[in-house]
């Protein structure tokens, strides 16, 4: 998901809409924006993309100088429009809006806890217990109580919350996600984002990080910063390096274009083939296989085309053919690829459905040779802190070996990035990461058992 929030901007649901559009790779399911003005909250939310949802008169129906938004995808809980976000409460001290990105570990235990006490809940999201324990907790102001509510959960979080008078920021101990702070170049306000590449399109200078456990709490009165959890050492998501966050994004520092292209630079050192091109799988595997050329001295082409215009729905004919849904977005160029041994390059084999037909459709346009290398370590472990990989069983790297693989996909040979490799790609094991779907060395307990590997 993507989070963006406002503070000090008459145009401030404009402003959200904005970053939302910049953050719509995060999330295409639903979209949503909560506005505060003058003791009042407003909300509008919708299922599809940020223009499918907002037009003009939606964002007339949000006045005020604060906002937040957020674009989901759904990790826990259907896709449908109850469960849309944010999510938005009235309780004994006022309004409350909260937009999530991350997952809970311990939602379905305390779920189950609050509603035997009595809680009715409206969602099916994780992020609702955040409320019901918020309006349950002691505390001075929201930030005490929301600190106070966030003790008790477990997981991975980067919120932004919205009071009638305060914006806040939290991201959870082990910053799993990002969430950065950014001030607004004309009014002088705050904005917070998922990532800096929304702060471009709003019009905010990068101000720095939300460090993880850090909550920055946003008023008339200026940006107070607390750290309300005790230290455990930050975990950010490697995953969101190799595929998930947008290429001209700065997370904790490391840009994220430059750092797939270390990625690639490093593929040619550890799989040096013997062959004529380097051809991406577009977009999520162009900025490897660009460093993978450089490196290598052989020349990037794009020998497959991606078409952009791909919705969430088709009319798929009758007779479709093989390979029919991968060539709906991908087409191979034979011009590029006849005769050639191609080196392909791909951010990530999850289920290996996608990269097979991909090795086919490229066979197909008269390659002779296909070598699949792929940007990030085997994916031996699902994800149970926001991003949405399928279970162990369908994980085709968790059930075969290597070359098993590699015979499933139809390559002439399969290389994958080490997991040393790819911490020297991001600036160092010791800035502390997350890899728990490639090393299974999970940081938060989760529902299958903590590093259930020799299961396998
Ligand atoms: P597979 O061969 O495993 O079926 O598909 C691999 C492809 O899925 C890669 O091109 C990769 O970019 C893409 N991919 C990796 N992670 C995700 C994800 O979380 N969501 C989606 N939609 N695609 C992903
Ligand atoms: Fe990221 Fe993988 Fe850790 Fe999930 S398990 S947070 S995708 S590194
Ligand atoms: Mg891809």
């Amino acid at each position: 998901c993507g989070v963006v929030g406002v503070f000090g901007h008459p145009e401030a649901a404009n402003l959200t809409y904005l970053g939302l559009y910049a953050l719509q790779h995060r999330g295409q399911e639903s979209a949503g924006i909560v506005s505060a003005d003058q003791g009042q909250l407003y909300t509008q939310r919708g299922m599809g993309r940020v223009a499918e949802v907002f037009g003009a008169q939606e964002l007339e129906r949000l006045p005020g100088q604060q906002a937040i938004g957020h674009v989901r995808y759904s990790t826990a809980g259907g896709s449908v429009l109850r469960n849309t976000q944010p999510i938005f409460i009235n309780y004994r001290h006022g309004a409350f809006a909260v937009g999530h990105n991350g997952n809970l570990v311990n939602a379905g235990a305390l779920r189950e806890q609050l509603e035997r006490e009595g809680a009715i809940f409206h969602t099916d999201m994780d992020t609702e217990v955040i409320v019901h324990l918020l309006a349950r907790v002691p505390g001075q102001d929201a930030g005490e109580r929301l600190a106070a509510a966030l003790a008790q959960v477990s997981g991975a979080y980067s919120l932004v919350c919205l009071t009638e008078t305060r914006l806040i920021g939290v991201r959870d101990p082990m910053g799993f996600r990002p969430l950065v702070l950014g001030r607004l170049i004309d009014s002088g306000g705050f904005v917070l984002a998922s990532e800096t590449c929304a702060l471009d399109l709003m019009g905010a200078e990068f101000v720095r990080d939300v460090a993880p456990g850090e909550m920055v709490i946003i008023s008339q009165g200026g940006i107070e910063s607390r750290f309300p959890f005790p230290a455990v050492g930050r975990r950010m998501c490697v995953f969101e390096y190799i595929y998930f966050a947008r290429p001209d994004s700065v997370l904790d520092g490391v840009h994220v274009y430059s750092a797939r292209k270390r990625i690639g630079r490093i593929l040619a050192r550890i799989h040096p083939r013997d062959a004529d091109v380097v051809v991406p799988v577009p977009d999520s595997g162009v900025a490897a296989a660009m460093g993978y050329a450089e490196a290598s001295g052989l020349p990037f082409e794009l020998g497959l085309i991606r078409n952009h215009y791909v919705g969430r729905t088709f009319i798929q004919p009758a007779q479709r053919g093989r390979d029919f849904s991968v060539k709906v977005k991908l087409n191979a160029q034979p011009e590029i690829l006849k005769g050639k041994r191609v080196i392909l390059v791909d951010d990530s084999i999850v289920r290996g459905t996608t990269s097979a037909k991909i090795v086919h459709l490229i066979r197909a346009a008269g390659a002779r040779e296909v070598h699949f290398l792929v940007s990030s370590p085997p994916t031996i472990g699902p994800c149970y802190y926001g991003i949405d990989t399928p279970d162990r069983a369908q994980l085709i790297a968790a059930q075969h070996s290597v070359d098993e693989v590699r015979k499933m996909i139809g390559a002439d040979s399969l290389g994958y990035l080490s997991l040393d490799a790819l911490f020297e790609a991001v600036g160092g094991r010791a800035l502390g990461f997350c890899d728990a779907c490639f090393s299974d060395d999970y940081p938060l307990p989760t529902p299958e058992g903590h590093g259930t590997r020799q299961l396998f």
